[in-house]
């Protein structure tokens, strides 16, 4: 295993909480969340930069992305959104060196605690915070197989 803390995370080596998982992708709340819910989605395998990633892999990145930005409307986060965000490269603020799309989730009126955990990133309850994620990807589960969305 190498000494990248990101894989192992993926292997189960490293501690953290992971809200979803697959066969390409791995889930996990950031240590240090902005908001409550803030989590990282990262490639199985490692790649360091968006020039390491195969563009498929990106696509199921997003794609995680998407789903757990819309989870965080329909679990117990209440959320109204989220910010997606992927540093590219040391560069771009990049401090992890193993590609990461964060999604922090936003509310409505939420500017000065969202500035204040942008300056204090101290961490929420992990456990409840990873079920409300959960809940939410169950909820959008079934909404969409009741052809909700
Ligand atoms: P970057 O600035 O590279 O886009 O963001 C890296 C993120 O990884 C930061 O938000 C940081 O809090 C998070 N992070 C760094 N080390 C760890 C870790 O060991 N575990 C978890 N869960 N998150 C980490
Ligand atoms: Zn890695």
């Amino acid at each position: 295993m190498n000494d990248c803390v990101f894989c192992r995370i993926v292997a189960g080596e490293a501690p953290a909480t992971k809200v979803y998982e697959d066969d390409a992708v791995c889930a996990f709340l950031d240590i240090r969340p902005i908001t409550r819910g803030h989590t990282l989605i990262v490639p199985r395998i490692h790649a360091g930069e968006l020039d390491d990633l195969d563009p498929e892999l990106g696509a199921r990145i997003f794609r995680t992305g998407h789903r757990l930005a819309r989870a965080v409307r329909y679990g117990g986060l209440d959320g109204d959104g989220a910010n997606l965000i992927l540093n590219d490269g040391v560069a771009a603020f990049q401090t992890v060196g193993h590609v990461h799309l964060h999604v922090v989730p936003r509310r409505h009126g939420d500017k000065l605690s969202f500035a204040k955990g942008f300056l204090l990133r101290r961490p929420h309850d992990p456990v409840s915070t990873a079920a409300a994620i959960r809940a939410g990807l169950t909820a959008l589960d079934a909404a969409e197989d009741e052809g909700v969305n």
